[in-house]
């Protein structure tokens, strides 16, 4: 039987694309679908515009803390449009150069949806398209909870093109996308409620790194309801919202944007899937470690497998299965040990394991080295930030298990400490390293 590709894949995100171009250099003919913005999440509506808007959000604090260092005070005032501009100018300018990396790849992109009509066609626009094996690399999409009302709030999607500035912006939500809109707000002027209804953000996260970012986030003016939840949303004649919780508070009254972010689920409405043997498992596409379905040669990485949803891991699943399938090079996935940074203010990043999960884990044998102090930097800016750093040590083997921040820069520091913890680097090792001073990261390699 001869098909149309050797590999077709549905969906032109990070982890569609890295696969499309990896199995293209090995020589496989290759085809992708898309119809939307090439990039996926993560260069349209997720990590790129977000960590520019996290960029823009940090400018009043460096303006306040030129005056420390004896620079004139800087009046500056933030022209919203200008910046959401700025920002989808750059997402297109992205979109451009995936559309010229696939063209140099030789990979065939398809501008339309796509739909399986059997396990090996997919109809793709008005045509009918044969594939030998098939990627599914969808990514998902924001989930608002069933909260009467909640229609008039925004998800992360349309943060990215609010016509104005929210005066007052009301987050639902503590994990990553509804911490890191909040500090961004809150950086760029908005006044910022979050409403969670646990005791505490990032759920999940180290003990000590969420209480340090909440304690920064209120630090900065966030206002955090916890143990609290929305019962209903109400539109006012002004546009404005009134949430109901059901605290003490009683309401609050938000303007016209409220950003629901309560998670995120797969994107799998209108594929098909019914006219393959694919099976779905929660919501999600279930997949063995090859990222591979019930049906033997079509196979899902990314969000729309819901495993660990991040960009990089998307990326790697598709190379490992591009270099499995068609490099010649059997690769499994390792899902040990990945870095994972919040972009929030504080920024915080971590790798390994919590020293919860390590105490279950190691019990006694668990050894916690922490250290929590003002970085140089503000000591003449004379912003109260405080940076806090801990490893969690295997005190048998003295292996570092995890190694978490929160403070300026974490996630370009904990990149590089991942490096050492994925090699099972021991305590002995962190401490034989020279620490390069003055700087927050030798710190790292000086925790006794
Ligand atoms: P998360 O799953 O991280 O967090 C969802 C939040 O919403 C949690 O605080 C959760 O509370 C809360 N929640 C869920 N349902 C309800 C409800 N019914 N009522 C009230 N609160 C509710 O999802 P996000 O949307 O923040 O992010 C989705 C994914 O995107 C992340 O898991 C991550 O993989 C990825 N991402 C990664 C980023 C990065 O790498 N920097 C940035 C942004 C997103 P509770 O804790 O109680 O469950």
């Amino acid at each position: 039987m001869t098909y149309d590709f050797d590999l077709f894949v549905i969906g032109a995100g990070s982890g569609g694309i890295a696969t499309a171009r990896r199995a293209a250099e090995y020589g496989a003919k290759v085809g992708i679908a898309e119809d939307d913005r090439l990039g996926g999440t993560c260069v349209n509506r997720g990590c790129v515009p977000k960590k520019l808007m996290v960029y823009a959000s940090h400018f009043p604090e460096h303006f306040h803390d030129a005056v420390g260092y004896g620079w004139s005070a800087v009046q500056s005032q933030l022209d919203w449009s200008k910046m959401i501009n700025a920002v989808n100018n750059e997402v297109t300018r992205l979109n451009g150069i995936y559309q010229k990396m696939l063209d140099k790849s030789e990979v065939q992109v398809f501008r339309e949806s796509a739909q399986f009509v059997d396990s090996h066609t997919i109809q793709v626009g008005d045509r009918q398209i044969t594939a030998e094996k098939i990627l599914i690399a969808v990514g998902g999409k924001p989930i608002k909870p069933a909260i009467p009302g909640l229609e008039h709030a925004v998800t992360s999607d349309e943060m990215f093109h609010l016509p104005q500035q929210p005066k007052h912006l009301v987050v639902l939500g503590g994990g990553y996308i509804g911490v890191e809109f909040a500090c961004i707000l809150k950086g760029l002027g908005s006044e910022v409620t979050v409403v969670i209804r646990r005791e505490k953000i990032l759920n999940g996260f180290d003990e000590d790194l969420r209480d340090s970012i909440q304690e920064g986030m209120v630090n900065h003016g966030i206002r955090i309801l916890n143990n609290t939840n929305i019962t209903s949303v109400e539109k006012r004649d002004d546009g404005s919202l009134t949430l109901n919780l059901d605290s003490d508070e009683g309401s609050i009254v938000a303007d016209t944007i409220t950003l629901s972010a309560t998670g995120r689920k797969p994107r799998l409405e209108g594929l098909g899937l019914e006219n393959t043997k694919v099976e779905v498992k929660k919501g999600a596409i279930a997949v063995d470690h090859y990222s591979q379905t019930a049906e033997p040669h079509i196979f899902a990485v990314g969000d729309c497998t819901d495993r660990v949803n991040l960009t990089p891991v998307a990326i790697n699943e598709g190379r490992v299965f591009a270099d499995t399938h068609f490099g010649g090079k059997s690769r499994e996935m390792s899902y040990e040990n990945i870095p994972t940074a919040v972009f929030s203010s504080p920024e915080a990043a971590t790798v390994g394991l919590t020293e919860a999960e390590a105490r279950n884990q190691y019990g006694d044998a668990v050894q916690v080295f922490r250290s929590k102090f003002r970085p140089m930097y503000h000591t003449l800016g004379g912003r109260n930030e405080r940076t806090l750093m801990k490893l969690v040590v295997d005190g048998n083997s003295d292996r570092v298990l995890g190694a978490h921040m929160v403070g300026e820069d974490a996630a370009e520091i904990i990149q590089g400490v991942a490096i050492a913890v994925k090699m099972g680097a021991t305590k002995a090792d962190f401490d034989a390293t020279i620490g390069i001073h003055p700087s927050s990261a030798e710190e790292f390699v000086t925790m006794r």
